[in-house]
């Protein structure tokens, strides 16, 4: 069995409240950091133990810590992306309620390295009751000296405020947080300048996911090198998966890079097979926006290699025939999934979300949403199939932020895996009437 680092106590009753948390050696990394390292060397630390960013990305941490500009007298910023959105992603969430220290702990010892006297954590409006517990977990390390001024006599000092978002997945890319953060609408900004230069307020800034910042706990503890001996490769530590669809035990996993999918699929350490004994059908590794792939390469590669969860192997083969690990969010889905309702959920979704900035994205979400629902509405032809090919290659690289080949992605892998399916629908509506009973248990209207 892997050693869990971050979810290590998280059944322990009361790991909620400083008292327990501390028990179990919580803010020693905050301890080790002030009174025996430099923001430098906790910043060596971070770069060897290879850690890279858990929102989606996959960035180094190190590295993106190591761009962060210091110009004298400008305030620098550590800015908490909490906003977890990405359908079937729930690893932050859980993480945030069971063991709140743990993140703050984590943002304390990375904004000593950063030199950031003020931090955020963005957290998005659905998360409210976590937000609470946040509060609650951020006055208990003020009242233990923790937060505040000069923190253990280290003449480092540090104040940390929640900040509840408004519900839109588009403050899940960091700039459009920091616009939310700033009290304006969600817009992604045009890059460059980077947050690193120009971030909250216009000043240095570094956002990094939840389970980023909760991992440098772990990584100043036992130092980079221990950690960056779990997991595989470039893919070290362990990552958390959020792992849901036609499983028998769906829930959030921590697993040590490198696991075979086939393991995490079928042991009864984690999902515990497919529900009812079925049969894969296929898989979308890493939240909504990464390509599905059908059962036989998620297994493996199309080299015929195992597939492995890391950011490598799953890759393997690039958008033809591999995928991303993403965010984690693992979804599963049997032999009685509808790939086509799938994506047109996903469509809508994206349609839903886009900011609105961008043509290829404004527009090219609501067409893939119409042309899916007259699809599954049984009206489509072979050429609404090759329209939806074509409006997702015209979204992709094509837009300000990532939310366009977020919306784009799915649709590619799903036709590129799935082609027969689509062509079963126009072809033979018969095959979708259930649908129109989808439409109606769900009263979903017409897009
Ligand atoms: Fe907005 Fe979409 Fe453009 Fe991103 S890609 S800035 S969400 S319109």
């Amino acid at each position: 069995m892997s050693r869990k680092l971050l979810l290590e106590h998280d059944h322990v009753p009361g790991i909620n409240t400083y008292a327990v948390y501390r028990q179990m050696n919580g803010y020693a990394s905050v301890e080790k950091a002030l009174k025996s390292m430099t923001p430098e060397t906790v910043l060596e630390e971070v770069k060897k133990s290879g850690l890279r960013g858990r929102g989606g990305a996959g960035f180094p941490t190190g590295l993106k810590w190591s761009f962060l500009a210091k110009p004298p007298g400008v305030a620098r910023y550590l800015v908490c992306n909490a906003d977890e959105s990405e359908p079937g992603t729930f690893k932050d969430r859980y993480l945030m309620e069971r063991i709140p220290h743990l993140l703050i702990e984590g943002m304390i010892t990375s904004s000593f390295s950063l030199g950031a006297r003020t931090s955020y954590i963005y957290i998005r409006g659905e998360y409210y009751y976590v937000a609470n517990i946040l509060e609650k977990a951020i006055e208990e390390a003020y009242a233990n000296g923790w937060l505040g001024e000069n923190i253990l006599g280290s003449g480092f000092s540090h104040d940390m405020h929640v900040q509840i978002g408004a519900g839109a997945y588009i403050c899940g890319e960091e700039t459009a947080l920091l616009e939310s953060l700033e009290g304006k609408r969600g817009n992604p900004r045009i890059k460059p300048p980077f947050p690193a230069i120009a971030g909250a307020w216009g000043c240095p800034t570094v956002v990094n996911n939840v389970e980023t910042i909760a991992a440098v706990v772990p990584i100043i503890n036992e130092g980079g090198e221990a950690y960056s001996k779990i997991g595989i490769g470039k893919s070290t530590g362990t990552k958390l998966i959020s792992a849901s669809g036609h499983i028998n035990k769906p829930g959030v996993y921590e697993i040590d890079l490198g696991l075979p999918v086939e393991e995490f699929i079928y042991s009864d350490q984690y999902c515990g097979g497919i529900k009812g004994g079925r049969t894969l059908k296929a898989v979308v590794a890493g939240g909504s926006s990464v390509p599905i792939l059908p059962a036989e390469l998620i297994l493996k590669t199309a080299k015929g290699e195992p597939r492995l969860m890391s950011y490598e192997s799953l890759g393997d083969g690039g958008f033809l025939t591999g995928t991303m690990l993403g965010s984690g969010g693992f979804i599963v889905m049997d032999d009685t999934t509808s790939i086509v309702k799938n994506l047109y959920t996903f469509a809508r979704f994206y349609h839903h979300e886009s900011c609105g900035q961008c043509s290829p994205c404004r527009e090219g979400t609501g067409w893939m949403e119409k042309i899916l629902h007259k699809i599954l509405d049984g009206h489509g032809t072979l050429a609404d199939v090759d329209l939806l090919w074509d409006i997702q290659g015209k979204i992709e690289g094509k837009t300000i932020c990532p939310l366009g080949e977020a919306a784009a992605w799915p649709v590619a892998a799903a036709i590129r895996h799935f082609r027969a399916e689509f062509e079963e629908y126009v072809t033979n509506p018969q095959s979708i009437k259930d649908v129109k009973h989808y439409y109606r248990l769900h009263n979903l209207q017409p897009a």
